[in-house]
């Protein structure tokens, strides 16, 4: 818009240019045409005063005196005003003088004029008879008459003329006309160089010329000079005035460069504001970008796949193609972010975006649902994808993750549904794979597992549970057992509390299951505090027996964990020294300032704190004595494995020697050979749990073992005092 409107700027000023000159060269003309009407009006008038004259009819009617003509007339008007060529003809038309440039010459020489004259004359006659005879006023010393005068231009051998013919007339009437026709002077001024000067100098002119009827210029412009009879004879030709063309030259230079500044100007506008629509427009995608990719991966988001999802399930839902969702969970993802930091679990997040992209073809979706949870989708093209590509995924993604913080090491659980039938909803869909998951997560790491319908059976009972489970707590209907554990001479030193919950329908739930569930859906706080009241109650009257208790991850991270145990120790008036408090490695990972707030309390209090599993979670020396552990529990995977695996042995002895070296108490859990317990006691751990020495019991069989074991002890002691 902005250069059209320069492009209308520069039309228009060269529009009004050329009309400011046309208008000129009109003006120009018309004053051209005036002028020559005046110079003859004024060439009338000269010689008018010379012989309108009391004098002149004398002279030159009443008696012809030469003398008078050459002064007044031939001389005089040739000197003063240019006539080169005066002649007095009389009332019958004859010439009776004739002079030239200023001398009286023979009457002949009048022949050339005599054609034009003879033009003229009868417009004068005529208004000599229209005039009638002349009245004197005696007394009246005013002028008579007006002129009669009759003037053309004319072309007279090869020279042009202003002709003027006037009657010769009484002023005051003191000499009248003897006959009824009084003579006439006939003056000529040549159209020569001196009068187009004076021409032009007076209508500020330039390069006036007298120039022929057919002369044609572009340049200069022209007024015809006419005959009698208005034929052009000969034309004014001058170089016109061209205000508008000045005009232009002067602003010539300023306008361009106003122009070319406007331009420039216009073009940075024009650039600029495109930059700003493409800014515009990259911002608008970028927007779109963010609002269905994840930022950390740059991988599709859930709004995306959910989109995607939709229109693969339509396009399904009209073609005999199935399509794969596939759910991808990394294994042990917490425990990194919470050993190492967010950092370093956003670096291993964006590695396994990376190899989830390298390990799935360029068709298939992958997307990030936030966490360590990722989906992929995919056309079941042949069995390829239900088969290699999963085995594929785990492969890529069990590989070791060289980063900034050591090579890091995560499995993945998989989980797929096949979406072969039409009418599935998107997140039914997802749904499906998420349950199929949860059964590869369920079975142990590094698995694929396909959705089956029941698995929806299995989640419905899943949920049924949890009702009963936040039941069974609010009722009480959960119970404890305790195992005993033992030091090398077999000596019941303490018992593990364990929990039990026997359904009314379903029998027996063991832990592994309902515990899980319990922490995923936060009815493990409940849960926690029924077993530390019940466990008090149950153990305040032991004497010797230290009571360990399973402390969940969640409880130990909640704020004011540590003072409600300080509160249910006080109520049941139980010793806190003779409880150990079981927490798994894992639990104490990360930098949560709860988890440490709570176990230094529980320290304080005279609790010790035992570290469960040892040896399967990620812990390390900085763990054992940042929370000044007391007793390490080794896993009994170790334990079962002493046997047939060789570096067991090994490990199980490292362990043994860091525990001394850091002066920690050790127990060995999942001791269910002798073999096993000899093993262990060789590498020189002192204390065992498991099968061999005791399984769990209920809290009276317990006392009772326990009862029995004080009173062994007492026994063998009243055996001693007697020895
Ligand atoms: P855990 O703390 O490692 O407990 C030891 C588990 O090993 C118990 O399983 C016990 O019965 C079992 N066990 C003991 N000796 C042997 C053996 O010789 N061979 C074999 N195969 N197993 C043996 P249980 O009672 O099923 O408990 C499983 C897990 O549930 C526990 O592992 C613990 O993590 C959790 N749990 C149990 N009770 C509680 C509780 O009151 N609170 C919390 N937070 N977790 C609990
Ligand atoms: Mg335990
Ligand atoms: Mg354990």
């Amino acid at each position: 818009m902005a250069m059209a409107g320069l492009a209308l700027v520069v039309v228009l000023s060269i529009f009004l240019i050329e009309r400011f000159d046309v208008a000129a060269a009109d003006h120009e003309r018309a004053i051209v045409q005036r002028g020559v009407v005046e110079v003859r009006k004024e060439l009338d008038a000269v010689v008018a005063t010379q012989v309108d004259w009391d004098k002149a009819i004398a002279s030159l009617d009443n008696k012809f005196d030469p003398a008078w003509a050459d002064f007044n007339l031939g001389n005089y008007l040739y000197t003063f005003n240019g006539f080169s060529h005066v002649y007095v003809i009389d009332g019958a038309a004859r010439p009776i003088y004739a002079a030239a440039n200023g001398e009286r010459t023979t009457i002949a020489d009048y022949a050339p004029f005599g054609p034009i004259v003879d033009r003229l004359v009868p417009q004068i006659r005529q208004a000599e008879v229209a005039r009638g005879p002349i009245k004197p006023r005696p007394g009246k010393n005013n002028i008579l008459i007006p002129p009669i005068q009759a003037n053309a231009f004319a072309k007279v051998g090869d020279r042009y003329y202003v002709v003027t013919a006037t009657l010769v007339q009484p002023d005051f009437g003191k000499s009248l006309p003897k006959g009824p026709r009084a003579p006439i002077t006939i003056a000529a001024k040549p159209v020569d160089a001196a009068m187009l000067k004076a021409f032009s100098d007076r209508y500020l002119l330039e390069d006036t010329r007298l120039v022929g009827p057919g002369f044609a210029s572009d340049e200069r412009q022209q007024v015809a000079l006419r005959g009698l009879d208005s034929t052009p004879l000969a034309a004014l030709s001058w170089i016109p005035a061209k205000p508008g063309t000045l005009l232009r030259q002067r602003i010539q230079v300023p306008l361009l460069a106003g122009l070319l500044l406007m331009a420039l100007l216009a073009m940075s506008v024009v650039r600029r504001g495109a930059t700003i629509v493409q800014e515009l427009i990259a911002s608008e995608q970028r927007s779109k970008h963010l609002a269905y990719h994840d930022l950390l991966t740059q991988l599709p988001n859930r709004a995306l796949l959910f989109d995607r999802l939709r229109a693969l399930l339509a396009v399904r839902d009209t073609g005999a193609i199935a399509l794969a969702v596939i759910c991808v969970d990394l294994d042990r993802f917490k425990e990194v972010n919470d050993t190492l930091g967010h950092h370093a679990g956003d670096l291993l997040i964006q590695a396994v975006a990376a190899r989830l992209r390298t390990a799935c073809p360029d068709a298939a979706l992958i997307a990030r649902l936030g966490g360590d949870e990722f989906v992929i989708l995919h056309e079941v093209t042949g069995p390829d994808v239900l088969d290699a590509l999963p085995a594929k995924v785990i492969a890529t993604i069990s590989e070791q993750v060289g980063t900034e913080y050591g090579w890091l090491e995560v499995g993945c659980s998989l989980g797929v549904a096949v979406v072969d039938h039409p009418g599935v909803e998107p997140s039914e869909a997802l749904r499906w794979a998420d349950l199929a998951l949860y059964r590869s997560k369920e079975a142990g790491r590094n698995r694929v597992t396909r959705f089956e319908p029941e698995m929806d059976e299995v989640l419905r009972s899943r949920l049924s549970l949890e009702t009963d489970l936040r039941r069974a707590v609010q009722d009480g209907a959960l119970h404890m057992v305790y195992q005993p554990q033992v030091d090398h001479a077999g000596r019941i030193t303490g018992a593990e509390a364990l929990l039990r919950w026997n359904h009314p329908e379903r029998g027996a739930v063991p832990p592994g299951v309902f515990v899980p569930l319990a922490e995923e859906t936060g009815v493990i706080l409940a849960l926690g505090e029924f077993v530390l009241r019940r466990v008090f109650s149950e153990t305040h009257a032991w004497q010797r027996a230290r009571v360990a208790i399973n402390i969940s991850a969640v409880q130990l991270r909640t704020q004011g964990f540590a003072a409600l145990v300080t509160r249910l120790a006080a109520e049941a008036g139980v010793d806190p020294s003779r409880y150990e408090i079981e927490v798994t490695e894992t639990a104490l990972l990360g930098k949560d300032v709860q988890i440490a707030g709570n176990v230094d309390a529980l320290k304080r209090l005279g609790f010790s704190i035992a570290l469960d599993d040892f040896g399967t979670g990620y812990s390390s020396l900085a763990v054992l004595q940042r929370f000044a552990i007391d007793r390490i529990k080794i896993d009994r995977s170790f334990v079962s494995a002493l046997e047939n695996v060789g570096e067991t042995g090994a490990l199980v002895d490292s362990m043994l020697k860091l525990a001394r070296a850091m002066n920690l108490g050790v127990i060995a859990e999942g001791v269910e050979a002798e073999a096993q317990k000899q093993r262990l006691v060789k590498c020189g751990c002192t204390h065992f749990q498991g099968h061999l020495t005791g399984y769990p019991l209920p809290v009276d069989a317990m006392a009772q073992l326990l009862g029995e074991a004080q009173s062994q002890l007492r026994q063998k002691r009243v055996n001693a005092g007697r020895g």
